[in-house]
């Protein structure tokens, strides 16, 4: 398979759930992945890595993960782990060398395999049959996100893009840098498009986060600026910052009132 074929995340997200059902894994706790690395035939230690979160070593039917010791947080560290172990259970024919060079794969995966190894950390450290009852009726809000993130030992980001994924309502995430858009991610199949690069609006909560915003309405234009209003589109959002890093996570919340009488749209949500 060469790095321009199409991701298979069908299969990337099956062979995780597969690795689940053969070690019987039927709750957050039971996601310890050096064990369930270990039971697939991988070791997993910690030490200096340069230019990687983690590496995979390949030696015939045996594997070894190294994984940055100071990775600041225990959830990118899992999530650095689970994506290695991607990696061993789908792209057996490639080389480790080409894989994994983002300094946060989680964030800037480009190419199939690496979009792959993410599919398959997502669904094994957050399985669907575990994370969906807890997001699909949720109410959009950054508490949700993360508490699923304490729960199952995720990084915020890992759990934002998982609740955006299974929430019924309308979301994305936005991930912003000096007040720009870096990169952001929505529900498949939704009507959200977000310009990269888009200056953040001082109307929003990205230009400057409070410590515990709630989620609030905001002018439609502030994230979508000239889009052409076919249907009515109400506009929720609610941000952090994330961590030590100079980022802003903000969840947003889109509702487009597109099969209701013109005399209902300005009745409440
Ligand atoms: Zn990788």
């Amino acid at each position: 398979m060469g790095t321009s074929a199409k991701p298979n995340l069908l299969e990337a997200r099956h062979r995780a759930r597969t690795v689940h059902r053969i070690l019987n894994i039927t709750r957050p706790d039971d996601i310890v992945l050096e064990d369930i690395a270990m039971a697939r035939g991988v070791y997993v230690s910690e030490g200096r890595l340069d230019g990687a979160e983690a590496r995979l070593l390949r030696q015939g039917a045996r594997g070894l993960i190294r994984v940055k010791a100071d990775l600041p947080e225990d959830g990118r560290k899992r999530f650095a782990v689970a994506h290695e172990l991607g990696h061993w259970e789908l792209h057996a024919e490639m080389s480790q060398w080409t894989l994994c060079e983002a300094d946060d794969v989680a964030a800037y995966a480009n190419s199939s395999p690496e979009i792959e190894a993410n599919a398959f950390a997502g669904e094994l450290l957050m399985p669907t049959l575990l994370v969906r009852p807890r997001c699909e009726e949720a109410t959009p809000d950054l508490a949700v996100v993360r508490a699923l993130a304490a729960e199952f030992r995720t990084s915020v980001t890992a759990a934002a893009l998982r609740f955006v994924e299974e929430c019924r309502e309308t979301c994305a995430v936005v991930f912003s840098e000096a007040r720009k858009v870096q990169w952001w991610r929505a529900r498949e199949g939704s009507q959200i498009w977000i310009e990269r690069d888009l200056e953040i609006d001082r109307r929003s909560q990205a230009w400057e986060p409070a410590g515990e915003s709630k989620m609030e309405a905001v002018p439609v234009n502030a994230w979508f600026p000239g889009r052409e209003a076919k249907v009515k589109r109400d506009v929720y959002e609610q941000s952090m910052v994330l961590g030590r890093y100079e980022t802003v996570l903000t969840l947003l919340w889109v509702i487009d009132h597109e099969d209701e009488d013109p005399e209902d749209l300005d009745g409440d949500r």
